[in-house]
């Protein structure tokens, strides 16, 4: 067995090597090994200098996190310590992800040289809390207060190229980072270059201008929506200017413990975990192994097929869009390209990466054009005619092998297998709108589907940057089928009492970035209105909107009304007529309902939808509706996940409460769901 840490000597210079594959996460192990490496490096007086470095595919990329909350001796902090007293130069070879805790190391070294394609970063505030090994009080000193500011509160690493302009790395290696840190090491001994660590430099913190980053601190306080983590990591960063290191450093230990410990951050873990554990399949033969993608086609290039295509580009995929006609076809092109060219116009993209990836995706009017294609994932209308039709072609064109999916929101999977002769390639790929953005991926097992194949399309999910659950077939799938009893909520609490700005409100504050009747205006209400006319199904308040052609933001009016430009919604006292005229139609007396009722209200009939979705094996994981309620649904990640959330309510608490819903409204669907009984019963969640 390898070590997981090594000392090995090249000339004058000591090279320390973690080797803890797959990325080199600090366990208590690894700082051990360190610890005792260096010294013994420090020890042997051949050694003038230290390089720290990481074999495999990444510098340590971070705690292990399966150590989060049982903390063992000696800390990353030791770590630190321990490179800082060596008194011996010392320099990081970054290359991979030198993340959290492994940044927080490099940045105890002297010198940081990066390999050209490192990302760096201190992405704690993810997981609900901020970086616990002087994070907050190096960086600053190293980069700057506003730009360790934008880094700790977004969480999202920097390139080599800003870490070299920012002054967080000395030098962009050519060639192997490990060699290239051995050279400046051996630069720094033969110049007798002065060292100062980063804990003692202060120049960039002389001249903040404190007005300008309490202003933009308040701005991230306001987009974390009174998170206790980025409101501490504000205070850490004022600590840099206005408390001695060391107490600052003492400070940042104790809220880091007192963050890791919250149910924010351990609602943030579980669904760090929950995404992870959702891409493994269960009930997979061992030896089953994804397909190779290298090309793949679209049908359709609507809205959603627009967006898939963009997905598999901005991975370096080619793909080919087919389309009905030559019209629809530049349309669904120049939308594309128009995407594009904003996200590059808003900085987020390089121009000319935006026209490489834009120059990925060709047209086709003809199905022939599949025919090299490794996976073709459909997105035509929501027609079961219109997609069989579809598939009955793909049959024709596509490779034997090739995988087939479809992007059906309600449709049976398995009816639509059945249009070509090989229903062991077809396999549901439920994205969300806008397809580009959202993480969510429901990829749907029909009875057929070829193992292989469903391992496929969760691996392409993960590749294009998805975050895939597997689900099973039935109307709706996990997502749109719970949320379904959430629709039919909102409408009642408003015959009841409510009135739409109270119900938005409500969600808002529970932490949904926007409420669902704004949402439902910005989707456009046509859509579901349709839907439920073809279902023979109706939704008072909804339905009467739509037919006084109020279809939401697309009409200027819906649940609210909108000023010419503007998509804020606005009241608008004639929907609350309506509203009060439909209460007393049906006889209901209006009453006040307040905001945690309708929380309640709208979301415990979810999590009872949840649980049947769970008996009936629609969802192998209660993890795995939280992951597609959180990043198909913006359900707030510090709660965890719908299913997550009940757990910490307790489900005695959700059950009895379900009870009083479904005596008030008669609804037999709000009536416990038996698994949800019974854990409620036994005093279990739905995780334990
Ligand atoms: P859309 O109307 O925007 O696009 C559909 C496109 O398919 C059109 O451009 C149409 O010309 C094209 N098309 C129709 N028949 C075709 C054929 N035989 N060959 C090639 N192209 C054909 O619809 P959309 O919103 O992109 O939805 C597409 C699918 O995605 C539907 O199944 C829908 O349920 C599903 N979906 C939609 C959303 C959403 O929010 N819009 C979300 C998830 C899933």
């Amino acid at each position: 067995m390898s070590e997981l840490v090594s000392l090995r000597r090249d000339g004058n210079v000591g090279v320390v090597t973690v080797d803890n594959p797959p990325v080199n996460a600090i366990s208590n192990a690894v700082r051990i090994g360190i610890i005792a490496r260096l010294a013994e490096a420090k020890a042997d007086s051949g050694i003038a200098a230290v390089v720290l470095a990481c074999a495999g595919r990444t510098f340590m990329a971070g705690a292990d996190i399966t150590e989060f909350g049982k903390f063992k001796s000696p800390g990353t902090s030791d770590v630190i310590a321990a490179v800082e007293t060596l008194g011996k130069p010392t320099v990081a070879a970054l290359h991979g992800t030198p993340l959290g805790g492994g940044l927080e190391i490099a940045l105890g070294c002297h010198f940081r040289v990066a390999a050209p394609g490192t990302r760096a970063g201190q992405p704690e505030i993810k997981l609900g809390t901020i970086p616990g090994a002087g994070g907050t009080q190096r960086l600053p000193r190293l980069v700057g207060l506003e730009k360790a500011l934008a880094m700790i509160l977004t969480g999202e690493p920097i390139s080599a190229q800003d870490a070299l302009a920012t002054g967080l790395v000395d030098e962009i290696a050519e060639g192997d980072v490990t060699a290239a840190a051995i050279a400046f090491a051996r630069k720094v001994v033969a110049e007798q270059r002065p060292l100062v660590l980063a804990r003692d430099r202060d120049e960039k913190l002389a001249n903040v201008d404190r007005a300008k980053f309490d202003e933009l601190a308040a701005g991230y306080v306001k987009r974390g929506k009174g998170l206790l983590a980025p409101m501490a990591a504000v205070e850490m960063l004022r600590n840099a200017l206005d408390l001695p290191i060391e107490d600052a450093l003492r400070r940042e230990w104790d809220v880091f413990l007192e963050l890791t410990a919250s149910e924010q951050a351990k609602s943030q873990r579980h669904i760090f975990f929950a995404e992870r554990e959702a891409a493994k399949i269960a009930g997979l033969p061992a030896d089953t192994k994804p397909r190779e993608i290298r090309r793949a086609a679209i049908i359709g290039a609507g809205t959603m097929g627009g967006g898939i295509a963009m997905c598999f580009a901005n991975v370096g995929i080619p793909v080919t869009v087919v389309e009905t006609s030559p019209d629809a076809l530049a349309r669904g092109l120049d939308t594309i390209a128009k995407n594009y060219k904003s996200t590059a116009a808003r900085g987020g993209l390089k121009p000319e990466e935006a026209e490489r990836r834009t120059g990925l995706i060709k047209g086709a009017t003809d199905m022939a054009a599949v025919a090299d294609a490794d996976i073709v994932i459909e997105a035509v209308f929501e027609k079961m005619d219109v997609k069989q039709q579809v598939f009955a072609a793909l049959d024709k064109h596509a490779k034997p092998d090739a995988v087939l999916a479809s992007n059906t929101s309600y449709l049976d999977v398995n009816e639509i297998a059945r249009a070509t002769a090989r229903p062991k390639s077809v396999v549901g790929m439920h994205f969300f709108s806008p397809a580009n953005l959202m993480r969510a991926l429901e990829v749907v097992r029909g009875d057929a589907t070829d193992p292989g194949v469903l391992a496929t399309a969760v691996a392409i999910g993960r590749k294009i940057g998805k975050a895939p659950a597997v689900v099973g077939v039935c109307h709706g799938f996990v997502g749109n089928r719970i949320q379904r009893l959430r629709t039919v909520e909102a409408e009642r609490v408003l015959i009841e009492g409510a009135l739409p700005h109270e119900v938005d409100a409500a969600m808002t504050e529970f932490g949904f970035p926007m409420g669902p009747l704004a949402a439902g205006d910005l989707a456009g209400l046509d859509i579901s209105w349709s839907m439920r006319k073809a279902q023979g199904l109706r939704a008072e308040i909804a339905d009467a909107l739509c037919e006084r052609g109020r279809y939401g933001q697309k009409t200027g009016k819906g649940f609210y009304r909108y000023e010419k430009g503007s998509r804020a919604p606005i009241p608008d006292p004639e929907v609350e007529q309506l509203i009060v005229a439909t209460s007393a139609r049906l006889g209901v007396t209006r009453r006040p309902i307040d905001r945690k009722e309708i929380v309640e209200r709208l979301l415990f009939p979810v999590i009872n939808e949840g649980a049947r979705v769970l008996e009936e094996g629609i969802a192998a994981r209660p993890g795995d509706i939280d992951v597609i309620w959180v990043f198909g649904y913006a359900f707030p990640p510090w709660r965890g996940g719908i299913m997550h959330w009940a757990d910490t309510l307790g489900l005695a608490y959700v059950r009895d409460r379900l009870v009083e819903f479904a005596a008030r409204t008669g609804d037999e669907r709000h009536k416990p769901a038996p698994l949800l009984a019974k854990l409620a019963a036994e005093g279990k969640g739905f995780a334990t």
